[in-house]
Order: structure tokens, then sequence, then C-alpha cells
């Protein structure tokens, strides 16, 4: 089945056609500075050369319309379309075929994530409206992570505002974690049932998973995904005490404080404003930046108490994963979280962890615990839901 998976960020919006047969990719872009001006639309189909061209997208609904055009003029035909949702909120621990239901619960659940799911809904009703014979099938970044047990995703907060106003352990990445356990046991030839993953999404955002049996039992993100471990420009955890300290400080108003908290913090924050981006921190500390160094430390340092403490809750772990743009990329930060694990099992092979990109086993022949790179790949995750949701 020939698949249209579309990623609505708050001002972009990414595309991918893929046969989900082949796992072929047909056609391809994104549209960026989507509700802002100045936009450009970056397209390729059918094996062409890549094109940028300036489109003002006033909206979403624009941007998707134009993607379509697009691909009706390339001769790429589409079957379904995927939507990446990034919050499913309370009602959706599945991947769903849209109705109006659907629809009108992913608007209900926007407040917990009112930039993302609001877009989303937009495009979804475009696709609705003018392709009415088209199925769209939505899933969800949360939806692993649904049903967690409730140690694991309960806030410590009165239980009647909890309940009342949903508030418990989300998480994200979902779909991520999700793709890669699978290819986990693919790749280990033993059923997913068997295995305890402790799944490691290292990006820009980074999320780690506890997955036992095939199923999420615990993760770092929370309520938001401002959560767990420091990230590009986002704090992770803190004492919420600091908030009430720096807030009454500086007079800052609670937007002021969560626009430092997600977009000024992390290990931009920690580096002192050298970088977000891990290649930066790492060359800057080359260079003899200390808290470039520091940055980088307390990131690795986080991931390996969270492999330790994941182990702890599942009883043991089988494999590591390491994904993402800094878990795929870098075999320096790799190495450094998994060592000084062997006392769970953990050898890392240093030649065969410096890898880049491709599916590898980075651990060592007689590590009890396999150590694995592999790439996620999130729209063919959605692809394949959408095919075998469609399908029936
Ligand atoms: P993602 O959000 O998954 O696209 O990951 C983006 C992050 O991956 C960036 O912040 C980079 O710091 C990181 N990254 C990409 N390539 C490398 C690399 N070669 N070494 C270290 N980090 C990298």
């Amino acid at each position: 089945m020939n698949v249209l998976v579309v990623n609505a960020g708050s001002s972009t919006l990414k595309y991918q056609v893929i046969d989900t047969k082949s796992h072929k990719v047909s056609a391809k872009g994104s549209c960026e500075r989507v509700c802002f001006t100045g936009g450009t639309f970056t397209h390729a189909a059918n094996g062409s050369k890549k094109v940028t061209e300036n489109i003002e997208f006033p909206d979403h609904k624009v941007a998707i319309e134009v993607v379509l055009k697009d691909l009706e003029a390339n001769g790429v035909k589409i079957e379904g379309i995927g939507h990446r949702i990034v919050q499913g909120g309370w009602y959706f621990g599945d991947s769903s075929l849209v109705d109006e239901d659907v629809l009108a619960k992913i608007r209900e659940v926007a407040p917990l994530a009112p930039l993302h799911n609001n877009p989303e809904a937009n495009v979804i009703e475009y696709c609705l409206e003018q392709y009415p014979d088209l199925p769209n099938v939505t899933v969800y970044d949360t939806a692993f992570h649904f049903n967690m047990p409730e140690v694991a995703k309960t806030y410590a907060l009165p239980k009647d505002v909890c309940d009342k106003l949903h508030i418990r352990k989300y998480g994200a990445h979902g779909t991520s974690h999700r793709y890669v356990s699978g290819r986990c046991a693919e790749l280990m030839g033993k059923p997913i049932e068997e295995l305890k993953i402790v799944s490691c999404h290292m990006g820009n955002g980074s999320s780690i998973a506890a997955i036992d049996g095939g199923k999420c039992v615990d993760t770092s993100m929370g309520f938001t995904p401002l959560a767990g471990l420091p990230m590009g420009t986002r704090s992770g955890d803190l004492d919420a005490g600091i908030l009430q300290y720096l807030m009454n400080k500086y007079q800052l108003n609670i937007d002021d404080m969560l626009n430092i908290l997600n977009k000024k913090s992390g290990v931009l924050a920690l580096s002192d404003g050298v970088s977000s981006d891990f290649r930066d921190l790492e060359n800057a500390h080359k260079e003899g930046n200390e808290r470039a160094g520091l940055a980088v430390d307390m990131f690795n340092y986080g991931v390996k108490k969270l492999i330790g403490a994941y182990a702890a809750a599942m009883g043991g772990v089988d494999a590591i994963i390491f994904t993402a743009g800094v878990g795929e990329n870098s075999a320096s930060q790799r190495l450094d979280i998994a060592s000084g694990l062997e006392f769970m099992g953990v050898k890392m092979d240093a030649e065969a962890n410096n890898v880049r990109g491709k599916e590898a086993v980075i651990s060592a022949a007689d590590s009890k615990v396999k150590v694995l790179l592999i790439p996620t790949n999130e729209e063919l995750m959605i692809a394949m839901d959408t095919a075998a949701i469609v399908k029936g």
C-alpha cells in the first residue's frame, strides 16, 4: 500500500510517501515556516532532484494542500494517509482510523500539546473534506506508553485533581521506541514477548523507555516532553522549588519561566551557551571548553542512571538500544554511557561501536546484554500502522 505519512509540527509539515511492501520512499519533502512569512517548500518525487521553492503557508491546511497537489502533479498515487499525532491524551492507546469522533478527541486533548495537536487536527480536517475517499489513520507518540503500570505513570499529587485533569505521565517518542524495540527483537531472532529492553532515543529531544515483553513499563518523559534528561534546550527534571525562587527573584510569570525551561536550558545552558547541538559540544570540548564537556558528561550520566533504574524496574535487561541523532551517530557517547555497566553484564566492542547510522550489534560477542544501534524510522512505523488498520 502507498501511504502518505504526514508529520505536522508547530511551524512545519514534513511528509513521505512510503510503499509498505517494499519500504521504498517515492516522494519526500517539507513545508517550512508554516504560519509565518517567508515559507519554503522542499520536495522530491520519483527519484527527482530535491527542489526548494518559496511558497507562503498562512496555515497548515495550505501546506497539506500544496503537498497533495504536488504529489498529484508528479503522478504519485496514494491509498491512505497516516498522521503523526504528538498527544493522544487519555483516549488513545493504539493507532486509529479517523472519523469525526477521533478528530474531536484529538482536539479535546489538545490543551496538553496545543502547538502540535491543533495543526495536526487541521491537516486531518482538510484531508477528510477534500479527499473523502482516502482513509486517514492517526498514530500517537504517547500510545506506546498508554498502559504503563500505575507505579510508573502516577504523580504524587492530589488524586482528585489528577483524575479530573488527567494528569499522568504520558511520555513521548512512543512510535520510535516501538519501532526500534520491534527491530531489536527481529535482529536478535527472539519473540519480543521474551525480551527486556531499554530503548535510548537520544536526539535534540531525548527519552528512555523500559520495554518488558514488548510493552512499555516506564519512560523518562512525563506529562509533557519537558521531563527527564537534560536535552538540547530543555531542562529535563528539576526541583519545582527552583521555579518559585527564580520567578520571585526576577519577577517572571509562568510563561517566561517555561520559555527558559524549554528554550534556554538543557545542554545549551550547561555548556554556558556553547550550543544545543551535541556535535558542537564534542568539538568545543576537544578544543578545551570544560563546560561543553560537562554538558555531554551530564547527559551521558543521566542516560546511564536511567538504564540502571530500568534494569532494576524490569528485574533485568536483555538488550539496550541506541537510536536518534545522538544515539545513531555518536560512538563516543554510546561508549561512555555503556562503560561502567559491566557489573550488569554489558560489555561493549569498541571496534563494532565505531559505526554510524546503520543497524549493528555494538556489544562484545560474550556480552550478556546485547547493545544495538538501530536507526529509528517513525515514518515507516506510521505507514505500516496505516496499512494494517486500513486493511482491517
Ligand atoms: P534528532 O533530534 O534525532 O534529529 O537529533 C539531533 C541531534 O543529533 C543534534 O542535536 C546533534 O547534536 C546530534 N547529532 C547528529 N549527528 C551527530 C554526531 N555525529 N555526533 C554527535 N551528535 C550528533
